[in-house]
């Protein structure tokens, strides 16, 4: 699937809107950072070699002329033999080039007693020490998070190309499924895949559109599909399977999108269809809550990250090792649903007991989808296993903060 998703081009955001986006233009410094020499400590700015005798038993003594202060009016420049009262992020004076932590002095009046030396740039954030002016910052692909807020932020770059987000509509088919709120007569069921793949989407960062679902009708779905289509991307939940009432494949067919392939030896999430409308991808995925927020988060996910803009959209599994034995039927690829826990160096994994695909408790808590081989029948306590971090993350020990409750 994933070569047939692609970025879709780029927009200038505002960085305020920007979080979580993937520049699509790499970013170049406006300026040198720091953008001007500042005392990194409170202090005295000296000339190095004016102190360059100071110590405990032979303090050097020299006389205060100015301030300088964060904010404050520039310093005249500093003389020979003088020293300049600094604060933290004050500019330096010209002609000083260290300073002299204030801890290290004993003012007298209008003088201070340097009792260390402070060679050139001790305690001196020099102009350009961290960013040149025209330095790369961020290149195609990069992520957007706070760190990068910061850093654009304090180069005054206020809007960022990114990668636009994809819009995706999900539309779910099934006599059964009604809204929330909706009076639920017998046989019929709240439509919980629009929600669960509505806020999925949105932590992706694509755009969810969510359309009425579709009744299990060849005309409803084809109409619905047609509508569906004005996304960049659809996702049709349900009725993808091989039963009766099961039209979504023939649906796509009528309406001309070309079938790609059906089937995927997973599991949950085998009844999964990838089909193309042109070079739009089409993508049904089982109706079974379960198989759906596995088939999205496994094979549906990666594709939107790489049309986000993701250069590396796969997630990256850890290892763990299981808690409990557990048997299965080989054959598939299962991602069973599990609570994952940090013990000592290590990452333990339980397994839900339910494992269902229809069973919506099975995902409370999981914080991480367990990989188990498809050739494997019987997995053993200690087994180890890949897990995909999910949800809430990961809970355990840890020697920092547990010191801190
Ligand atoms: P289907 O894939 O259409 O055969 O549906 C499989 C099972 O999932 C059936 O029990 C459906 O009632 C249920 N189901 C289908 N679509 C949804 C949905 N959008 N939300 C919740 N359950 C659904
Ligand atoms: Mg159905």
């Amino acid at each position: 699937m994933l070569p047939a998703f692609h970025p879709l081009g780029e927009e200038e955001v505002h960085l305020t809107k920007a979080a979580g986006r993937h520049v699509a233009r790499a970013v170049v410094a406006r300026a040198d950072a720091p953008p001007f020499d500042n005392s990194a400590m409170d202090g005295y700015a000296v000339r190095a070699a004016d102190v360059a005798s100071a110590g405990q038993g032979t303090p050097v003594r020299l006389p205060v002329r100015g301030e300088s202060r964060a904010g404050g009016p520039p310093a005249g420049p500093l003389e020979p033999g003088t020293a300049c009262r600094v604060f933290t992020g004050a500019p330096m004076p010209a002609g000083a080039d260290a300073v002299v932590i204030q801890e290290d002095t004993e003012r007298h009046g209008d003088e201070v007693e340097i009792r260390e030396a402070s060679p050139t740039l001790r305690h001196v954030r020099a102009q350009g020490s961290d960013v040149r002016h025209g330095a790369l910052l961020l290149q195609v692909g990069d992520r957007i998070w706070p760190g990068e807020i910061g850093l654009l932020a304090s180069q005054n770059i206020a809007r960022v190309h990114v990668f636009r987000r994809p819009e995706v509509a999900i539309l779910s088919t099934g006599d059964e499924l009604r809204m929330l709120g909706d009076d639920l007569e017998p046989g019929t069921i709240i439509n919980s895949n629009v929600y669960v793949l509505t806020e999925m989407l949105r932590s992706l960062g694509a755009i969810p559109v969510a359309l009425p679902a579709a009744p299990d009708t060849l005309p409803g779905i084809e109409a619905s599909l047609r509508k569906a289509l004005e996304a960049d991307v659809v996702i049709t939940t349900g009725g993808v399977s091989v039963g009766a009432y099961d039209f979504v494949h023939e649906a796509f067919k009528n309406v001309g999108i070309e079938p790609g392939f059906w089937k995927v030896r997973i599991k949950p999430g085998k009844p999964f269809a990838f089909a193309q409308y042109g070079d739009k991808p089409v993508i049904g995925v089982p109706g079974n809550p379960i198989s759906a927020m596995i088939a999205f988060e496994v094979l549906i996910a990666p594709c939107l990250r790489k049309m986000l803009g993701d250069p590396q959209p796969h997630p990256q599994p850890v290892v763990a090792r299981l808690r409990d034995p557990y048997r299965r039927r080989p054959g598939r690829v299962e991602i069973a649903r599990g609570v994952a826990t940090r013990e000592g160096d290590e990452i333990i994994v339980a397994l839900h007991d339910l494992q269902g695909s229809g069973s919506l408790p099975s995902f409370v808590g999981v914080n991480a989808l367990v990989v188990l081989p498809a050739d494997k029948a019987e997995l053993a306590a200690g087994d180890r296993v890949e897990a995909i971090l999910w949800g809430p993350g990961l809970k355990g020990a840890s020697s920092f903060f547990d010191g801190m409750s």
